[in-house]
């Protein structure tokens, strides 16, 4: 995808092109005007999707050496913005893509763990920003795999976050992705002999969710979380929020599931919302204990249930 600085040289270029066409007869001129009229309604297709700028997150871009973190389930994200393979015996199922510009990033760390990018079969996010599915319209090109998501979330990934109650400006940010099948809280999710649970936990985007699989190992089973930890997006407060006039009790829903939460090692849709690196060096071998760590996700948990009773307070 261009940014949107390229996307306007890319006008001016046409624009510059556009004068010194007076020169040429009118049926040639007519010719041009057609085609520079083509390539103007292109640019302004093109446009049409704006990812915020992040130069202040180089670490969302920044590679990543993929891992396996337990069983079946495979770090292949960049440094920050996690993403998840799943293996299974038919097709594999990718959970979140980064930044637009990440898709082949994830490709080469999918490859790099020695499986095949085009058998992902199922995409599934664990909440629609463009820090998570920026790539996603583009892997589910390339693969031709089906994406599933929360049923809350259908509109904002299918238009591209254009909808969305606290970042939308009515442009997408990402661009827009055609959902093939809804789930909605405590859905089973199966592909092979992988099996998936999609909990719904709303706030942060309307249908933020977070899931539990079930993977094994040469020695054991575990039970491991993806969380989406509810984060506070908007600055109104949440009485203002008119797009979203359920965003308090969302939250505090979410805040209740989420500690009611048995598992055995958790992640989440940031490295850095789980400690990854604290956790873990790049060149460490295989060891799911790192991740066992419930304290963490308990502390995590508190500390942004306080953040959430301070913007309560706001009201
Ligand atoms: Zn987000």
């Amino acid at each position: 995808m261009v940014n949107a600085h390229q996307q306007f040289s890319f006008s001016f270029f046409t624009f510059e092109h556009q004068q010194s066409l007076f020169m040429f007869n009118s049926s040639l001129r007519r010719q041009l005007v057609i085609f520079i009229f083509a390539l103007t309604s292109f640019t302004l297709t093109a446009q049409t999707v704006q990812e915020p700028t992040s130069t202040a997150h180089p670490e969302w871009s920044r590679p990543f050496p993929p891992f396996r973190i337990a069983g079946n389930l495979y770090y292949v994200g960049t440094w920050d913005l996690a993403c998840y393979l799943v293996t299974t015996t038919k097709g594999n199922i990718l959970i979140n893509t980064g930044l637009a510009a990440s898709a082949s990033q994830i490709k080469s760390s999918i490859e790099a763990l020695g499986f095949r990018f085009f058998d992902i079969k199922l995409l599934l996010t664990t909440q629609a920003h463009f820090d998570h599915l920026g790539a996603m319209a583009t892997i589910k090109k390339m693969t031709g795999a089906k994406l599933w998501v929360n049923g809350p979330e259908a509109a904002v990934v299918s238009d591209g976050g254009r909808s969305d109650y606290a970042m939308g400006t009515g442009v997408p940010f990402f661009e827009p992705v055609k959902v093939d099948s809804l789930l909605k809280h405590g859905d089973t999710i199966k592909l092979g002999d992988a099996v998936l649970v999609m909990l719904s936990h709303p706030g942060h985007t309307k249908g933020s969710c977070s899931y539990l699989l079930k993977t094994r190992d040469e020695k054991r089973w575990y039970t491991v979380l993806i969380a989406n930890l509810p984060t506070i997006v908007t600055e109104k407060k949440f009485a203002d929020e008119t797009d979203y006039p359920g965003i308090a009790k969302d939250y505090a829903k979410t805040f209740a599931s989420m500690k009611s939460l048995n598992f055995d090692l958790w992640v989440a849709s940031h490295a850095s919302q789980f400690g990854l690196h604290r956790k873990r060096k790049p060149r460490d071998k295989y060891n799911p204990a790192v991740f066992n760590d419930r304290a963490g996700y308990d502390k995590a948990i508190a500390d942004l249930q306080k953040q959430y009773e301070a913007h309560l307070k706001k009201q």
